[in-house]
């Protein structure tokens, strides 16, 4: 079982602070749970590369971004005892080494790192089941016929289909992975 997981919004809870320097450089209040849209920065009035500035600003200051859920560390490593866990994220190659300082500091154990290009280019890689919050790459693994567990999160409430999974952690991940292997383990 080859398991993808996605960084932004499913292990990093990159929003809080995001918003944190958001808010203090534009003298605004926004809350994570006003962010229901996937391009929400539109609605705030700031174009992609001001959300793309801020968004490599909150990575260099790795240390200030909070996990999404408590004990990661253990849950990722539950997770892997079902399959090889890689980490796979779209980002620019300049936060690589924040991020792979972020999942070192929080003690996350992973067997390889994929970065892809910003898009849907996930669903092209070779794995069983994707962890993610995008509504854009749920949609088009789901489309590929992969499973996506599709991390619960504002921005992407009004999304489901077949194919589509939405978890409220990675507890709900591992059940529903266990739940896969015995239904591949049938046929
Ligand atoms: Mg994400």
């Amino acid at each position: 079982m080859k398991i993808a997981v996605d960084v932004d919004g499913v292990l990093a809870d990159i929003i809080v602070t995001w918003l944190d320097i958001y808010n203090a450089e534009h003298h605004n209040s926004v809350k994570k749970d006003e962010v229901n849209h996937w391009d929400f920065f539109g609605r705030l009035n700031i174009d992609r590369a001001e959300f793309d500035r801020i968004f490599e600003l909150a990575w260099k200051n790795w240390r200030s971004i909070p996990p999404c859920e408590t004990m990661l560390s253990q849950k990722v490593s539950d997770l892997s005892k079902l399959g090889d866990v890689s980490i796979v994220t779209a980002r620019s190659t300049s936060s690589i080494p924040s991020v792979k300082a972020w999942l070192s500091d929080k003690m996350i154990s992973y067997n390889d790192m994929i970065v892809v290009d910003y898009g849907p280019l996930k669903s092209a890689l070779d794995f069983d089941v994707f962890i993610d919050d995008s509504p854009l790459n749920a949609k088009n693994i789901a489309a590929s016929g992969k499973l996506v567990l599709l991390f619960d999160q504002p921005w992407n409430r009004d999304i489901r289909g077949e194919g589509i999974v939405r978890i409220s952690g990675f507890s709900d991940a591992i059940a529903a992975i266990t739940n896969l292997s015995q239904k591949k383990e049938k046929t």
